[in-house]
C-alpha cells in the first residue's frame, strides 16, 4: 500500500510487516508519518517538553 508522509511528502510503500500497516487497513484515511519524520518529531517533542516517547505514545492514543 502506498502512503504519503504528511511531513516530508515522500511516498512510502507499506508492507504487511510494517507496524503501521494494520492501522491503515482499519483506518485507511489515517495520517501517515514515515519512520524518519516520526523519529525526529519524537526527538523534538522530547527536547521541548522533556517528555519521554512512551508518554507521547500514550497521549497519542488518547487523542485518537
Ligand atoms: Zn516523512
Amino acid at each position: 500500500m502506498l502512503k504519503r508522509c504528511m511531513t516530508c511528502r515522500k511516498e512510502y510503500t507499506l508492507t504487511p510487516k510494517d507496524p503501521q500497516y494494520k492501522k491503515f487497513l482499519l483506518k485507511p484515511d489515517s495520517l501517515y508519518i514515515c519512520r524518519i519524520c516520526g523519529q525526529s518529531m519524537q526527538n523534538d517533542a522530547q527536547s521541548i517538553t522533556g517528555l519521554n516517547p512512551d508518554m507521547i505514545d500514550q497521549h497519542d492514543k488518547y487523542v485518537r
